[in-house]
């Protein structure tokens, strides 16, 4: 039997926080190698990401994705890997959107093949978009994309994105203390005034290969102080319940920055999110070491009933705050194998 369309259960965790979004990764792959997220060296040209047939199709997305409605998920943000390098991705855009439930459809991307799908994906129905740009020097860019892409390339899908009606556009940045701090401001500053946000996200030590040291953060409180000293700042409301970045207006009428505080300011208490992978698995967290796998079942002939139950099951039990629990962590506690970010998407 199907979940009924009007049937919504909200799901609480072991903690008491409902469930409120799911980021769906569509692909491992990238056409990038930040080395904060997947560094040159271990994902090489023989590495083997996930095979066709392990990837979860768009049908399967959307029956969970219609699961995880049935538990009160109304936001959906597609992401990866490069969202973008998924074929016919659009067409999962519209399917989602159609879902009941589904209020919001967002998507992640390093920005360089928007020129060629933004628009696409705006006829879809793809209501927001978030675009990563670290830095707006080249020699910097280069280093946080680990050498693929350009500055250039970013910037025009800006433009695509804009053209496409998919504003206010949100910019990520991640900023590394001596690779690109010296250049946030530099990022402020070009979009003050474009009615486009950028968001400062403090380094995280997301899985295992990308070396983070605490030293390498710089504090989301350091630089809204070295933004205000330039452009002053005077904080903003949350839009919702669980935002994850604290929210500033320019006084002066230049817009909106934001800053995501993971590392100096977590934000645990409020987590509402799961996470998809590729090939199907269900993360509680970013710093999950494990997943509870759905494709097989799915293909073995799981009910959407059986499904719903089975993430049900999942979220209940969660007691994930990673985060919160990290400053109190042995190095080794720490560093225990965790999931990467490009296979659940950030
Ligand atoms: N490839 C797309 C992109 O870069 O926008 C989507 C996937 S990427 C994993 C999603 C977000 O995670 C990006 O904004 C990226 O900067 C961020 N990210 C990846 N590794 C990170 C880390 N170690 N700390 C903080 N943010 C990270
Ligand atoms: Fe690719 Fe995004 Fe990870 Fe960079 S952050 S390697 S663009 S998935
Ligand atoms: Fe949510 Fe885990 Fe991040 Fe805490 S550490 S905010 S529980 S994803």
């Amino acid at each position: 039997m199907d979940v009924e369309r009007t049937t919504v259960t909200p799901a609480q965790d072991a903690l008491g926080r409902r469930l409120h979004d799911l980021r769906i990764s569509v692909t491992d792959k990238c056409n990038f190698r930040c080395p904060y997220c997947m560094p040159a060296d271990r994902f090489h040209e023989n590495y083997e990401f996930l095979k066709r047939s392990e990837l979860l199709s768009f049908e399967e997305i959307v029956r969970i994705a219609r699961a995880f409605a049935g538990l009160g998920v109304a936001k959906l943000r597609i992401t990866g890997g490069e969202p973008l390098l998924r074929k016919g991705l659009a067409d999962l855009v519209g399917m989602l959107r159609s879902i009941d439930g589904i209020e919001d459809v967002a998507l992640t991307t390093n920005g360089v093949l928007l020129p060629e799908y933004a628009q696409m994906h705006a006829n879809a129905g793809l209501q927001r978009i978030t675009i990563s740009l670290d830095s707006l020097d080249e020699e910097v860019f280069q280093v946080m994309s680990g050498g693929r892409g350009n500055v250039r390339e970013v910037l025009d899908g800006i433009v695509a994105a804009e053209d496409a009606g998919l504003t206010p556009i949100k910019i990520n940045a991640v900023i590394r203390r001596g690779v690109n701090d010296h250049t946030a401001i530099g990022l402020a500053n070009h979009f003050y005034g474009s009615g486009h946000i950028v968001r400062f996200i403090e380094y995280m030590d997301v899985g295992n290969c990308n070396e983070w040291r605490k030293d390498e953060v710089v504090s989301s409180r350091e630089l809204r102080d070295a933004i205000h000293a330039v452009h002053p700042l005077t904080p903003l409301d949350q839009n919702y319940a669980g935002e994850v970045a604290m929210r500033y207006a320019y006084e002066d009428g230049g817009g909106e920055v934001g800053f995501i505080s993971s590392v100096t300011a977590p934000f645990c208490g409020g987590c509402t999110r799961a996470r998809l992978s590729a090939d199907g698995h269900v993360f509680t967290c970013l710093f999950a070491s494990q997943g509870t796998g759905l494709r097989d079942a799915m293909r073995d002939g799981a009910s959407d009933i059986e499904l719903r139950d089975t993430i049900a099951g999942i979220w209940t039990q969660r007691t994930d705050r990673y985060s919160e629990e990290r400053a109190g962590m042995t190095e080794a506690a720490r560093t225990n194998h965790k999931v990467e970010m490009y296979h659940i998407g950030g």
